[in-house]
């Protein structure tokens, strides 16, 4: 004979004095049978009895712990009965939650999509199979890069290489030049195919655009800029983001849409160390809209020509950064003067930007580029927080400033406290020196 099912008491929510916050009505917003009374303030006052159907949606939203579940004795004998039977049977779930968790189980796996300009691969692409890796790893699932574009097979053994196991590839004519429609069209396609629960994709131009389209048409949530990725306890993205002007991290989570969607710029997470001959499976898809049902048509592609102002900051093995401590245009010719030296790039902060001496190209931050050079040497630049976000990962930081107080030296490496226009040119002529030794391999060359 088997033993008769107990059902889990509902009991009813309670009001706990004194704990209230009056947070703006979330718990009488939640409520869906509208049993809350509030006072004019907005504080909690009663929970009606008679009303309650003991969903415990107030208590969830409430997050000063303002409400409690309350049980009569009789309801009390009943749920240490119901705990007792609960072992190993599965959790009882409002069917609200139940039918959420069915949705979500549907998604599964890891998906980094794979940028690339005429079989060019943008380095970001390998970056996020190194991340995703490590969360497909946490979640035990598979990782797969998404390839799509025109003749562009070539580039899956890469991708196993970096990390990943299985690779997708959309092939076609209509593929060779990215335009959003059939890219949207395609990436849609193939989430709805396959179901992942993740999709990681460059904070580039392309990226940013495709993953915008992206998530508006599947309707997921979308972080963008994320400059930390884990999984949570539950399972899910915790996607971390600066927020409010960069003056705090913000930890964004989309916990109830699938798939849950980040963009990361480039040089914020690092490749996994790519290991040849490493071997995955391959999906090939045949999805493509025809040529004639793209309105958008590429005439020319004009690559970005090389040039003083189209110096590539954040691929730089070495920058030499300038800031408003630099005092004018002019001056910065004594940081290219080091950075010629060290084989650098000149890199700026924003104020030296706005101030119209260094092109915007060249700007490290929030809103200027992300790097992660082996060495940073921030010349004149306090260290505000919108700055710090793009280069706090550099491998090491030598930070030249008069004010010993200056926030730069909490991310610094190797500090300098001296006026830069003093220590810059010594530093120069010093690293001549060492230069010069080297070559002639006389010790008294050097300074
Ligand atoms: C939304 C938003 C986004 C932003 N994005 C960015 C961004 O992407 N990148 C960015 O850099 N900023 C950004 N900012 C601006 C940021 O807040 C700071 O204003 C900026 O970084 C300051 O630049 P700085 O360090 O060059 O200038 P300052 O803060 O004025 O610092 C100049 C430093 O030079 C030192 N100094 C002066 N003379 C000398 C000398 N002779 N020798 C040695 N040291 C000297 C001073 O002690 C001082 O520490 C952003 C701000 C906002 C609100």
């Amino acid at each position: 004979m088997t033993e008769k099912k107990i059902k889990k008491p509902r009991g009813k929510a309670r009001v706990l004095e004194g704990k209230c916050v009056a947070c703006g009505e979330r718990c009488a917003s939640a409520c869906p049978v509208d049993c809350i009374t509030l006072n004019d303030a907005g504080e909690l006052l009663a929970v009606d009895q008679d009303k309650c159907i003991g969903c415990i949606k107030c208590i969830k939203v409430c997050a000063v712990d303002a409400l409690e579940m309350f049980y009569t004795p009789e309801e009390l004998e009943l749920l240490k009965l119901w705990e007792a039977q609960k072992g190993s049977a599965t959790e009882e779930l409002d069917p609200e939650e139940q039918a959420l968790r069915e949705k979500l189980a549907q998604y599964k796996g890891v998906w980094v999509f794979i940028e690339q300009t005429a079989g060019e691969v943008a380095k970001v692409s390998w970056e996020l199979l190194g991340t995703g890796r490590e969360l497909a790893d946490t979640l035990k699932v598979e990782l797969t890069a998404v390839i799509i574009g025109h003749a562009i097979d070539r580039l899956r053994a890469e991708t196993y290489g970096y990390g990943a196991d299985t690779a997708i590839v959309m092939d076609n004519a209509v593929y060779a030049n990215y335009r959003t429609e059939p890219f949207t069209d395609a990436l849609c396609h193939l989430i709805d195919k396959h179901k992942p629960e993740i999709i990681l994709m460059g904070a580039t131009g392309q990226g940013r655009d495709l993953a915008g389209s992206v998530a508006t048409v599947v309707e997921t949530g979308l972080t963008a800029d994320c400059t930390g990725l884990a999984i949570d306890d539950h399972g899910n993205l915790a996607q971390t983001r600066p927020a409010f002007g960069g003056n705090i991290m913000a930890t964004i989570m989309c916990d109830k849409y699938r798939p849950q969607m980040a963009t990361v710029r480039p040089h914020v997470m690092k490749a996994a160390e790519y290991e040849k001959g490493r071997r995955g499976q391959v999906i090939r898809e045949s999805f493509a809209p025809t040529e004639e049902s793209v309105l958008v048509k590429v005439l020319e592609v004009i690559m970005n020509k090389s040039g003083a102002d189209q110096v590539d900051v954040a691929a730089a093995e070495i920058i030499v950064s300038g800031g408003r401590g630099m005092m004018g245009k002019d001056n910065f010719a004594i940081l290219q003067e080091l950075a010629d030296e060290l084989g650098a790039v000149v890199g700026s902060s924003r104020s030296a930007v706005d101030a119209g001496w260094m092109p915007l190209g060249h700007q490290v931050g929030q809103t200027g580029k992300t790097v992660r050079p082996m060495i940073y040497i921030a010349c004149g630049i306090s260290g505000a927080i919108q700055h710090l976000v793009g280069m706090q990962d550099s491998d090491v930081v030598i930070a030249i400033n008069r004010d010993p107080e200056a926030p730069i030296f909490e991310v610094a490496t190797y500090g300098i406290v001296g006026d830069l226009f003093q220590v810059v040119p010594e530093l120069t002529k010093y690293i001549r020196g060492l230069k010069k030794q080297n070559s002639s391999g006389s010790p008294q060359a050097a300074a």
